[in-house]
């Protein structure tokens, strides 16, 4: 489908299709779809721009990435398929493993998302073969690896689901969540909640891992200074009085 740039939605239309096409290619399950649609829902809320709360939060994700001693980076097919290239790009940047973790699980899905990220992101990532269980979960969605997920101390879960997120946070792990949900249990679970657009939000952490990196001492003083309910409690806000302004601006008219 042809769409105009002038759309005022244009960059949602487009990454419409391109999640229309990865669930034609068998990366993304159809409920991955419904899944991205209530992000979307969110961000409309929150004007479809990175709020300086999101913006403080990715930095201090970069910093918590870049300090940690085993740090992965967890991709389900949603993340693959809006921001395989640049999560590798922040692997890279911060020294992490790439582990994929399937929400709808089949050997040959996994097969196929592996390749697919491995090919966009040009290095091998762990999770075609799951030697390991991640406690607390029911399903084979508890499968994971040894040497990745289970051995980690901090883990970046962009779009995850609560579950599997309380189970990290269980496990001992520190949990930094990229979700447009402000109250979803992921975010509430995360020690660094990320509300913003994955592929916003992905390479402005690229950005500050590449300058963190440089800067040890202001990476550690951003992680001590960061309050994570309180930057949560400031977007929640946000959404409010944005509504609130709307609803105001509805009744003069
Ligand atoms: P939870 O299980 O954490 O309570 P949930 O059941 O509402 O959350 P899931 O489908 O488990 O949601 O996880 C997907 C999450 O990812 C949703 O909270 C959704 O808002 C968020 N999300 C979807 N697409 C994007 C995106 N492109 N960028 C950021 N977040 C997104
Ligand atoms: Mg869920």
């Amino acid at each position: 489908m042809k769409i105009s740039k002038d759309h005022p939605r244009y960059r949602s239309l487009v990454t419409r299709e391109r999640m229309a096409a990865m669930v034609e290619e068998g990366n993304v399950s159809t409920t991955g779809l419904i899944a991205h649609g209530r992000g979307e829902a969110f961000d409309y809320l929150l004007g479809e721009i990175t709020v300086p709360e999101a913006g403080l939060a990715e930095k201090v994700a970069a910093a918590l990435l870049l300090r940690a001693k085993h740090p992965v980076i967890t991709v389900n097919g949603n993340a693959a398929a809006l921001a395989a290239r640049e999560l590798g790009d922040l692997a890279r940047a911060t020294g992490a493993l790439v582990e994929i973790n399937l929400f709808h699980r089949s050997e040959e899905r996994l097969r196929k998302v592996c390749d697919f990220v491995e090919k966009e992101m040009g290095m091998k990532v762990l999770g075609r073969e799951q030697d390991a269980v991640l406690e607390g979960i029911a399903s084979d969605r508890a499968r994971c690896t040894s040497q990745g997920l289970l051995a980690a101390d901090v883990v970046l879960i962009p779009l995850e689901d609560g579950d599997r997120a309380e189970a990290m946070v269980k496990a001992g792990k520190k949990v930094i969540s990229i979700d447009l949900n402000p109250r979803s249990r992921t975010t509430l679970a995360a020690e660094v909640a990320v509300v913003d657009e994955i592929t916003r939000a992905v390479p402005n952490m690229i950005t500050w891992a590449e300058r963190l990196g440089e800067r040890p001492e202001e990476a550690r003083a951003v992680l001590e200074a960061f309050r994570n309910q309180d930057n949560l409690a400031a977007i929640m806000r946000r959404i409010c009085v944005g509504l609130d302004q709307g609803a105001a601006d509805r009744s003069e008219r």
